[in-house]
């Protein structure tokens, strides 16, 4: 598959914002909206369907999530966790799930068929995370493919070849390696997302501030620095 080229990511995580929103009050509110959710928990079944996935990432984002720290335990009543490499032994993403984070750049055969297949199972897609968003650090290689030449080719020679101390050679092991893709691509090259969620990790509190709004049925506002910064 020869994804279509990607559009602006800035401009694509900015055309989620409201545009006459205000910029969220962001971490000093997580305290008192987690306190908030947790009380109405038993109120608000049944519980949304959550996964996390990762694809070409250094799983930092999904450290971030951890960190929403005592948010874990509302989520835990709040959501069925189907699907996520840090909390879930599934191997096989499951149909039917209402919200995914999705973690990191699309780079390989394998990250392509992880977004399509979670795109058609999943109602909200989110972008997670500057590698998702804008292809970041995994997206480098990039630079070794200009104007379509070189590809995944010319990043294999350049790690294992002319960078090696005497030895080196092109790996080969079709069917055991994910084969990479010439060019790494941002997820909503390739599918589309409904939110972006940038940041490199996106903190414990954009997270928070994205995902407690969803608990209630509501779109979270993005806009502004605390919401939309990348880095
Ligand atoms: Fe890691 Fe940053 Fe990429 Fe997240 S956005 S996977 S923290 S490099």
């Amino acid at each position: 598959m020869t994804p279509a080229p990607a559009p602006d990511a800035t401009a694509a995580a900015e055309a989620t914002a409201t545009s006459d929103a205000t910029a969220t009050s962001d971490a000093t509110a997580t305290s008192d909206a987690l306190a908030a959710t947790g009380s109405t928990a038993a109120a608000a079944p049944p519980r949304l369907r959550l996964a996390t996935a990762w694809l070409a990432g250094c799983s930092g984002c999904h450290m971030s999530f951890l960190d929403l720290d005592e948010l874990l335990f509302v989520l835990a009543e709040r959501v069925e966790l189907v699907y996520s490499p840090v909390a879930s032994d599934i191997k096989t993403y499951p149909e039917a799930v209402d919200i995914c984070l999705v973690e990191g750049a699309v780079a390989n055969t394998a990250n392509l068929e992880l977004a399509l297949q979670l795109r058609a199972r999943t109602a909200l897609v989110i972008s997670f995370g500057d590698c998702a968003v804008t292809a970041n650090v995994p997206g480098l290689r990039n630079l070794l493919n200009r104007e379509g030449r070189g590809g995944a080719a010319a990043v294999l020679q350049r790690s294992y070849v002319d960078l090696a101390d005497g030895s080196g050679r092109h790996p080969h092991a079709p069917g055991l390696v994910p084969e990479l893709l010439d060019q790494v691509w941002p997820l909503h090259a390739v599918i589309p997302v409904d939110l972006y969620l940038p940041g490199c990790p996106p903190s414990a509190e954009r997270i928070a501030a994205t995902l407690l709004p969803l608990l209630e049925g509501q779109r979270p506002i993005q806009a502004g620095p605390a919401m939309l910064r990348f880095g």
